[in-house]
Formats: C-alpha cells, structure tokens, sequence
C-alpha cells in the first residue's frame, strides 16, 4: 500500500512504540498515586510535558493533555466562552476551520455569541485586512487555524498573533496540521494552541491544549472531576499515550520540512503534466500537502481506480459523511473542481520511489477514468 494520506493520520514512529511499550505493560501505576510507581509514572507525565512544551518555546505548565485536537479546540472554544475575563461576545473565526471549531462556534451562536466567520481568497488565504477590519471592543476571541488540513494553506500567525496582541484580544490556533512540521512559536500572541499526536507519529487518543500563563488566559473546564492538570480536564491520565506523544514531538525534525518539500514538489509536477489538472491552495502551504483537482474525473472513482493508493477525497472525517468539500467551496471553487479534486499528504516514511510510483498510478487511472467518460 502507498500510504499519501498523512493528514488524515500519521503511522506510530517505532521509537515511539518502544518508549510506550513499559508504560503499557509492568509500568501500570496510577501518576496521581503517592507510591513510588506512581512518582515514576507522573515523573514520565512531566517529562512528556516538556518534549511537548520544547517545540512550541513553552512553558511545560501551559501544556493540558486532552483525548486530541478534537476536544482541545472544543476546551478553547467553549472553555473561552465561560471564562471569567471574557472581554466580549463576539468570536471571530474563519470558514475554512476544520469541523473541531465551527461546530462549538456554531453551538455558541446558538447560545447568543456572535460568530464571524471570514471568507479566504481563492488560494485560501485570510486577508489580514478583513481579520483587523471584524475586530472590535465586543470581540472575546479569535480563532484560525496554523494551516489547513485540506489545502495546506498557512495563516500568516504571527501577523494575526500581533494583531490580536496589540488589542488585548486572545488568539486560539488549531495547529493540529503544523505542529512538529513548521516553525512555531506561542510567543507573543497566541493565547490557545492545540494539537494531536496521531499527526506526527504519536499515538491515536491523545493531544494538547497550550493555555498561556502570562498574560494570563482562563478558561472554564469542560470535563470536572478530580482537579487534574490544573483543574482544567479531570481525568486519570493516559501516561503510555502521553509518553508517546512526548516521545513524538522530540523526533519531530525540522529538517524533514524540505525533503517532504522536495517530494511533494516532484509529485506536483508529475500529476500537473497531465494537462486538466489544477492545484487548490497556493502561496505559503505546508511543505507535505498537495491538494488537485483533475478536470473531467470524479475523485471517488479516481480513488476506486488505484485501490494500491491510500489518498483522500477531504478531510477524512468528512469524506465519512460524503460531502463536499466546504474549503474547496470557501475557496469559490466550483461543483465539478471540488468533485475532482484529491489531496496527498506525504509523511517520515515517504521516499522518492513511492512518488514516482504514486506519480504513474495516478497518472495511468486518470486516464482511463477520463477515456471511460467517468465523470
Ligand atoms: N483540527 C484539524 C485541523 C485536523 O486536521 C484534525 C484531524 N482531522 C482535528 C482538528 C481533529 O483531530 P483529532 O481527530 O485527533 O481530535
């Protein structure tokens, strides 16, 4: 199987496994425990904190282990919505989110927030004009993604990081896409960053939420019951997935950004020479992510054309419900750009024999769908 689908997950890094593996069998103990299998499993919990913490230039107590991305956007969101310093409420978000912020937002709109959800232009940037021209007295916060998960697409974050710094208004980033893969840092401005460890070869259950210490953002907690990681998500911790995702960002290399780079580009070129191919997303993009469209094809059928090829029609939770793509049409792309279109994601164990391959199998079932009229 040539596995091009990174984003949707990553595979578990085998030095990952291996530091999980005791924390999964003889090394069972409970981290609250006062006992000293305890200690040793909290002292793992806060070693992992760190790792995590290292690769954002943060503070390890910033750092609130939740089940992934999923619910840390969901404590940002609606954990911001009750905070007790909320300036405003008015959110301002983007319409290109993954699902994991739109639909805590909507909920709140539901709840009498306002909600402004910015458009993007055709390659999928937010224009910071727009993002500073909905910002006012009433907005209590700001939520945009890192980069997309579709597309690729990269915010210009520490742009919109100063904006919202210079009026004193808290910025979330979903950085699922880009943590451990492009440069980031929390300092100045981002107030909420979160993650998942499935992305970057840590283990599926597991992510974290950044809450900035100085200034200080609160936020009310979703889960209760037993005041762990500061009170902010009660819960017995799961210390092998922790120390997996500890482990994971510690492998993350920066180097890696422009071999994927160099991988993604040849793939790029490859599939663009068929003629009737278009790419979604264009200026700063994640260096692993392409995302095309092939006039003239269905992608389902594509994908059903080169069963040896993992790839993506969408986002793979949305893919589930078969809709589609809201980011491609956030984008004005129309019906038959968005039906054609497939997105690869390349990951640590991508070389650059599996492009060239990934290269003539694409290439060999576009052209048969396309003389078979399987539009
Ligand atoms: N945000 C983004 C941008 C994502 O790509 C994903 C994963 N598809 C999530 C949030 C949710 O991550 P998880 O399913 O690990 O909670």
């Amino acid at each position: 199987m040539l596995y091009l689908d990174h984003n949707a997950t990553t595979p578990l890094d085998p030095r990952v496994l291996e530091a999980m593996l005791p924390w999964l069998t003889e090394r069972f103990a409970n981290p609250a425990s006062p006992h000293a299998p305890g200690c040793a499993a909290r002292s793992a919990v806060e070693r992992a904190r760190e790792q995590v913490a290292a690769v954002l230039g943060a503070d390890p107590r910033e750092i609130v282990f939740t089940s992934g991305a999923t619910e840390a956007n969901n404590l940002a969101l609606l954990g911001m919505a009750e905070s007790p310093t909320l300036r405003g409420r008015t959110i301002v978000t983007v319409a290109t989110e993954h699902r994991a912020v739109l639909e805590p937002c909507e909920r709140l709109a539901r709840r009498g927030f306002r909600i402004v959800r910015l458009g993007v232009d055709a390659g999928g940037h937010l224009e910071l004009a727009a993002l500073e021209a909905a910002l006012d007295g009433d907005t209590g916060l700001v939520s945009v993604m890192t980069a997309n998960n579709e597309t690729g697409v990269l915010h210009p974050l520490p742009a919109i990081a100063r904006l919202c710094e210079a009026r004193g208004i808290p910025l979330h980033t979903d950085a699922t896409q880009s943590f451990g893969k492009e440069p980031l840092t929390v300092s100045p401005g981002v107030a909420l960053l979160s993650a998942s460890a499935h992305k970057f070869h840590g283990p599926k259950g597991v992510g974290f939420l950044y809450v900035r210490r100085k200034p200080r953002v609160r936020l009310l907690p979703r889960q209760i019951g037993g005041g762990h990681e500061r009170g902010l998500r009660a819960g017995t911790l799961p210390v092998p997935l922790i120390v997996g995702m500890g482990t994971a960002a510690a492998l993350c290399d920066a180097a890696e950004r422009e071999r994927l780079r160099a991988l993604r580009d040849r793939l790029e070129a490859g599939l663009l020479a068929l003629g009737g191919v278009e790419r979604n997303g264009a200026g700063p993009r994640l260096a692993h992510t392409s995302n095309l469209s092939f006039a003239g094809v269905a992608a389902t059928r594509l994908m059903e054309a080169m069963p040896e090829l993992a790839v993506s029609t969408a986002a793979a939770c949305t893919s589930a419900a078969a809709q589609p793509s809201y980011v491609l049409g956030a984008m004005g792309c129309d019906d038959e750009r968005i039906r054609g279109s497939l997105r690869f994601s390349l990951g640590r164990g991508t070389t650059a024999a599996e492009i060239a391959t990934a290269v003539e199998v694409v290439t060999r079932a576009v052209r048969a769908c396309r003389s078979a009229g399987m539009v």
